[in-house]
């Protein structure tokens, strides 16, 4: 062997080394002091479509959250999102849409019985560092849509009294509670409904998040007008980068932060860039959504064969997705624009989030390199990871215990 197989050996190996361990140990170190919440995925869905078990090491795609990867990831607390998908309001679909919320509530207890040495069910603004410092990991539930409720204002203290800690007032269409801002029809009732409206004052008095990610921009800005607390986009883009309906602009990012809020930048491809519609990948995905009538299920079976024929599509033909440089621009720029006291992460894992770099929950440290390679401070990067998004929940818990 010569000299030059040598060196080339030695490159070999400093290649596999720096692939393998990308991330320093100063952003480590930092990453693994601050509180980290992803206020957003959507995990529980998998429980009730494959009995999904959390305490086992799984691999993406198709699986993006895990105990060992938050282990792993340094991801101190999680939101498990309780999705359900619009469909018309008939009785049966509410009927299906709340007994499906309770079969997730009912399949996280299980799942966190079953692990009770390494997570718990968090419901409070303290939870998430309490429950990091006894070496678990915090599991928030959020619900996804506000269909569920089924216009009986009771069901939000119902779901609240289950841990529920945020409502999604909507998801891609309309419902009673407000305007989505993807729904094909356009505005239903031009913006909050008036159940809508008792919606968010029942939330402000409980002491719930109102979370505003999906809903139209006339439903934002009736919910700014009405809400006694700061509110947060617990999965949403920036507008002015990633030009689709559902991220927020530049004047809801201000009027947000004006009142204290947060916006959780959400790493799903099509909300950090412009997706790519000439590509396999967009075109069947496509053809799913047609398929599947919008995803607007006739019943569980097809939901089950729509979800596994969603990963399927992504296995088959891996979409482009944009980097972690991609998602830190947005970041960027909401501190540019308002500071960086009201920005978070909510990252839409299990639920078609994920970056090239940002596979799972435990690539996460990559994204406290690229603040720390961009100058943000260690203080400012435990604002981003988690100080920010706790500084709103304890807001909203403490207008609850006075009113
Ligand atoms: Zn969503």
């Amino acid at each position: 062997m010569n000299h030059k197989n040598n060196l080339l050996i030695a490159l070999v190996l400093l290649m596999t080394i720096t692939s393998s361990k990308p991330v320093s140990k100063k952003s480590l170190s930092i990453h693994n002091k601050a509180i980290t919440i992803d206020t957003h995925c959507d995990t529980p869905m998998k429980f009730v479509n494959n009995g999904f078990d959390i305490g086992k090491i799984h691999e993406a795609p198709d699986s993006r959250v895990d105990l060992p990867r938050m282990q792993s990831g340094g991801l101190d607390a999680i939101f498990f999102a309780l999705f359900t998908s619009q469909r018309p309001r008939t009785e049966e679909n509410y009927q299906q849409a709340y007994d499906l919320v309770n079969q997730m509530i009912d399949s996280t207890y299980a799942a966190l019985e079953m692990y009770s040495n390494q997570a718990e069910l968090a419901t409070n603004s303290n939870d998430a560092e309490r429950i990091s410092k006894e070496g678990k990991k915090a599991i928030y539930l959020g619900m996804e849509n506000g269909f569920p409720l089924k216009k009986d204002i009771k069901r939000v203290q119902e779901f609240y009294n289950k841990g529920v800690r945020y409502i999604t007032l909507s998801h891609t269409s309309n419902n009673d509670v407000c305007d989505s801002s993807t729904d094909n029809a356009g505005a239903e009732h031009n913006g909050l409904s008036d159940f809508g409206i008792e919606v968010v004052n029942e939330m402000n008095r409980l002491g719930m998040l109102i979370d505003v990610s999906h809903i139209s921009d006339k439903s934002f800005f009736d919910v700014m007008k009405i809400t006694k607390t700061p509110v947060i986009a617990s999965h949403s883009s920036v507008r002015s980068i990633c030009n689709h309906p559902r991220n927020m602009s530049d004047e809801m990012i201000k009027k947000l932060a004006e009142n204290g809020g947060v916006i959780q930048i959400c790493i799903l491809g099509a909300y950090i860039e412009e997706e790519d519609t000439t590509s396999i990948n967009y075109i069947k995905h496509q053809e799913l959504k047609a398929k599947y009538n919008n995803y607007n299920y006739k019943n569980d079976d097809e939901r089950k064969a729509a979800w596994k024929e969603w990963d399927q599509i992504d296995k088959n033909y891996p979409p482009v997705l944009p980097d972690i440089a991609k998602a830190v621009d947005h970041i960027d720029y909401v501190v540019n624009l308002v500071g960086v006291d009201h920005v978070g992460i909510g990252s839409d894992f299990d639920g078609g989030g994920g970056l090239s770099d940002c596979q799972d929950v435990s690539d996460f440290p990559k994204i406290t390199e690229e603040l720390l390679k961009r100058g943000y401070s260690k203080e400012d990067i435990y604002k981003i990871w988690g100080g920010n998004f706790l500084r709103v929940f304890k807001q909203v818990e403490e207008y609850s215990a006075v009113n």
